[in-house]
């Protein structure tokens, strides 16, 4: 026996959290509209056209240890449709190119001095074993490493290549974000990348939410959010109203606030929490670089602090026989790079790649995207366990699956899966209790 329940719930957002809750709220019987404020779904994992491929804006892998993620690939048909593949790790400092994968990678690397390579190789060993039983949520992740590793070590080689990630404040970012991050990737050789794309994960979520009877709106930001205990009002364009029982928003916090509505974001918590953007260079280029899938790129005069190779992943065969690369820098949104002209940020770190890599000539530069988001890593306080936002909001009928609400997971798809079937449990719960819907046989 399925139970529909005629109380209708929106869910903002068409990123996979708003994907994965539309989807479990609408197989459960829950008469669901997903509203969109793009014209496509997929959040930060959405796509672009290249040819007659959709290609990442941003690149995306799965990692062995996304359970969450992968139970719901199998919901939808598409657990067997990833592909597992070894991967390599690069480290480019001062503009040299090192491997960084093996004892002896290590011992060969010549940025740290013969001691600290032995001292970095022990420390790495022992790092998950003597974090364990620690509160890493009150350490700072400074102070954990430089005590572990020594202050060149944490100077040289930990507070430029974590630091690309949260800014300058990457060593009060509390250890335990490290700490997790380090147990998603304990296997990093191994690294999923779907058959066909993260845009076939969207496509299949998408057919089974409306097989289930639910919407979805594309194009519809909600412009405007009230709520009390009694249910929730969204304005839409063009002045539409939907009043609905429940709502469950994945937008960033600072986003969400800028819709609510006065008495709503009084209610609202986390008005301090920081966020960095990104911007990302997208390369097809006519040859391989270095065949490592991710390489930090350290103290090299380029406006980018990464590289991640993708078709050493996917292989080049996806993309025409491109190869697919990436580039990219975390930055505050109100940066000057963020503010920065497309095409000049692609001939910039293009030139920059090119110092990187002097075997790429301009002519196996086949083409260049450059992508920015505002909102994709909240840069956790200390303590930030206890002072996490909690997904309901006291006296209101909304609820909250945000990154913000992620941690100490990493931000992922599979933590934004975890949280999503997490808040669907208790709007399910509060639905039922109040919901007099039809049963259905
Ligand atoms: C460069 C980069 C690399 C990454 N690499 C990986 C990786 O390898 N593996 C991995 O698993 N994860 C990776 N991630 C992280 C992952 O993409 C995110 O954690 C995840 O996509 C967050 O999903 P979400 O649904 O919570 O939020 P989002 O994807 O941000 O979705 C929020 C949605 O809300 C919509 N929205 C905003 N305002 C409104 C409004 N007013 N009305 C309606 N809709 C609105 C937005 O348009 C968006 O679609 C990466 C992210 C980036 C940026």
């Amino acid at each position: 026996m399925t139970t529909t329940f005629s109380s209708p719930v929106a869910v903002i957002g068409g990123g996979i959290c708003g994907l994965a809750t539309a989807h479990r709220l609408a197989r459960r019987g829950v008469r669901v509209t997903l509203l969109e404020a793009g014209d496509q779904l997929g959040g930060l994992g959405t796509f672009f056209s290249h040819g007659d491929q959709a290609v990442e804006r941003f690149y995306h892998c799965v990692m062995p240890t996304d359970a969450d993620l992968l139970a719901l690939l199998d919901e939808v048909g598409l657990k067997d449709a990833v592909r597992w593949r070894k991967t390599t790790m690069g480290m480019v400092v001062d503009g040299r190119r090192h491997r960084f994968n093996s004892a002896l990678d290590l011992l060969r690397f010549t940025p740290l001095r013969l001691h600290e390579r032995v001292r970095f190789g022990l420390a790495s060993l022992m790092l998950r074993r003597w974090g364990s039983g620690r509160d890493l949520d009150l350490l700072r992740t400074e102070d954990w490493l430089r005590g572990l590793y020594g202050r060149r070590i944490w100077e040289e080689f930990f507070a430029p290549m974590f630091g690309s990630k949260f800014g300058p404040s990457f060593g009060d970012v509390p250890a335990l974000y490290l700490w997790q991050r380090l147990g998603r990737e304990r296997n990093v050789a191994t690294r999923g990348y779907p058959d066909g794309g993260y845009r076939k994960i969207i496509d299949a979520l998408r057919a089974s939410i409306e097989d289930a009877g639910g919407t979805i709106r594309l194009s519809t930001p909600v412009d405007r959010l009230s709520s009390t205990t009694g249910g929730c009002s969204l304005t839409l364009p063009g002045g539409e109203v939907l009043d609905v029982d429940k709502v469950v928003s994945t937008v960033p916090l600072p986003q969400l606030r800028r819709l609510a509505d006065d008495e709503l974001a009084e209610r609202l918590p986390g008005s301090d929490l920081r966020y960095q953007g990104v911007v990302t260079g997208v390369f097809f280029l006519r040859r391989r670089l270095s065949g490592h899938y991710w390489t930090p790129v350290l103290r090299s005069g380029t406006g980018f602090d990464g590289v991640v190779e993708m078709s050493a992943l996917t292989g080049t065969g996806i993309h025409g026989g491109a190869n697919l690369v990436y580039v990219m820098r975390y930055t505050d949104r109100s940066s000057r790079l963020y503010h920065g002209e497309p095409d000049r940020i692609a001939a910039q770190w293009t030139n920059q790649l090119r110092d990187l890599f002097p075997e790429l000539r301009p002519e196996d530069v086949e083409s260049v995207r450059v992508f920015k988001a505002p909102f994709v890593e909240p840069v956790y306080p200390l303590g930030y366990l206890a002072a996490r936002p909690p997904v309901t909001v006291d006296g209101t009928s909304l609820f909250l699956a945000t990154t913000a609400h992620v941690y100490p997971d990493v931000t992922s798809w599979n933590s934004s899966v975890k949280l999503a079937n997490h808040v669907t449990g208790l709007v399910f719960e509060s639905l039922g209790r109040q919901d007099t819907g039809e049963r259905v046989p």
